[in-house]
């Protein structure tokens, strides 16, 4: 059995300080929807492992994929040298994404995704003659990675980077976008949010090379699912203004919000475009940059007409293989049914919760459940009743939420909402 004193000692976890790091379960194996610890306690993972896992854990479409292309060729360089998994993946995004929207960079992870996104628009921007477009805007409440650009896109005052102060080199910021995804939506520049947008690119815009959003879902930034007609009037303004459009779709992307890419609940196509997490079905790290033809070919007329990006790891073939098994199971179109029907059991699961004190709102789109309380959860005991109750769920503050994989059964969901509601009825 694996020491946990010593993994206490030597490991780090995400978002923690190694002098308290707060309780971890050691987990033993996965399969499925559940996960099974180290004492035999299984937990239905309600977080599909932070919005990775789609399919369940281990599908063995994906397992034999990635087994059968260890066989050959594990890993290579991708300078000079390219493979058949590299290219069917890409056959496969080019007939998922809207026309012309096909020129894929693959990177090992989405943080990586957005920083070349960033540099894509920016040097694209250069090679179309303004080299004064330097700067990215953003909607505050977003998130987009944890590297240095990747940071400067989530709030700088109040997110969860605050604390790196002017090492974080301040973006142009508008706010959330206001209108909720199910209001009614406003026409009135001044109260639907597109107004600060306009305000902004008038003033700032000739230096403003992208503006970079999450497409309806803030995701880690607050799981705030906004009016699709809000990205519309971006898209719009964006022309009108010469700022490129990036959509981060790592955490949205490949059917969660209940449309294969959020982008479409609006119908709109960015410039570029940022692809992670369910694309390998959660079997390993890896994303994909997708700029339209336009900007590859404005990044080509530049200065430097190469993309000054090659991490080590890129275009690797276990994660290509993973990534086509995972989009052919999408393409088989099973999600189509499962997506709507886990909507359907997330809003009456969680319905209850409305009712009480504690609760702010309660939120459901696609197979996404949020629940927003008032005040901070008790992570420690949080952890403990999630262990009891046998269902995984990782809160950030006042944030409850869920996305389980999407071959959870109703049963699984009724359980998962039970202790969501339990929780938020706490005192
Ligand atoms: N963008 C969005 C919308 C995300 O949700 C995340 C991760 O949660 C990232 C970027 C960063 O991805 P990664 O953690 O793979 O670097």
């Amino acid at each position: 059995m694996a020491d946990l004193a010593f993994e206490r000692a030597h490991l780090w976890h995400p978002y923690s300080s190694m002098r308290d790091p707060g309780p971890v379960h050691m987990v033993r194996s996965a399969e499925g929807v559940w996960l099974e610890l180290a004492d035999g306690t299984r937990m239905i993972d309600a977080m599909s492992s932070w919005w990775c896992a789609a399919h369940g854990h281990r599908h063995p479409r994906l397992v034999a994929a990635v087994a059968a292309q260890l066989e050959c060729l594990p890993h290579v360089m991708f300078g000079g040298l390219t493979h058949a998994p590299a290219i069917a993946l890409a056959e496969r995004l080019t007939g998922l994404l809207p026309d012309g929207l096909d020129r894929i960079f693959y990177s090992d992870s989405g943080s990586v995704a957005v920083e070349v996104a960033l540099k894509m628009a920016i040097q694209a921007q250069l090679g179309r003659g303004h080299a004064d477009r330097t700067a990215i805007a953003t909607a505050r409440g977003g998130y987009h990675g944890d590297t240095w650009k990747a940071m400067s896109l989530c709030d700088p005052q109040t997110g969860m980077h605050s604390h790196f102060g002017a090492a974080v080199q301040i973006q142009h910021f508008v706010p959330r976008p206001p209108i909720a995804f199910d209001a009614d939506w406003i026409d009135d520049p001044a109260r639907n949010g597109l107004g600060p947008v306009e305000d902004l690119f008038a003033e700032r815009g000739a230096g403003i090379a992208a503006f970079i959003v999450e497409p309806v879902v803030q995701g880690a930034g607050g799981m705030w699912f906004s009016h699709p007609q809000w990205l519309a009037g971006v898209r719009a303004l964006c022309d009108r203004y010469g700022v490129l459009l990036i959509l981060d779709e790592i955490a949205t992307g490949f059917g969660r919000t209940g449309a294969l890419f959020a982008m479409e609940h609006a119908g709109v196509t960015p410039d570029i475009l940022c692809l992670g997490k369910a694309m390998t079905g959660g079997m390993m790290s890896f994303a994909a940059t997708i700029a339209s033809r336009q900007v590859a070919e404005a990044i080509a007329d530049g200065p430097m007409p190469a993309l000054m990006h090659g991490p080590t790891f890129m275009g690797n073939p276990l994660a290509c293989a993973a990534s086509c098994a995972s989009l052919d199971l999408l393409a088989e179109g099973a999600w189509l049914r499962q997506v709507p029907a886990v909507e359907g059991w997330l809003r009456r699961g969680l319905a209850p919760a409305r009712e009480f004190a504690g609760v702010r709102d309660v939120r459901v789109l696609g197979a996404i459940g949020v629940i927003e309380l008032h005040r901070p959860l008790d992570m420690i005991r949080v952890h403990a009743v999630c262990r009891d109750r046998g269902v995984w769920l990782r809160p950030f503050g006042r944030l409850l939420y869920c996305m389980p994989p999407f071959v959870v059964t109703a049963g699984d969901v009724a359980r998962i909402c039970e202790v969501m509601v339990e929780i938020a009825g706490w005192p």
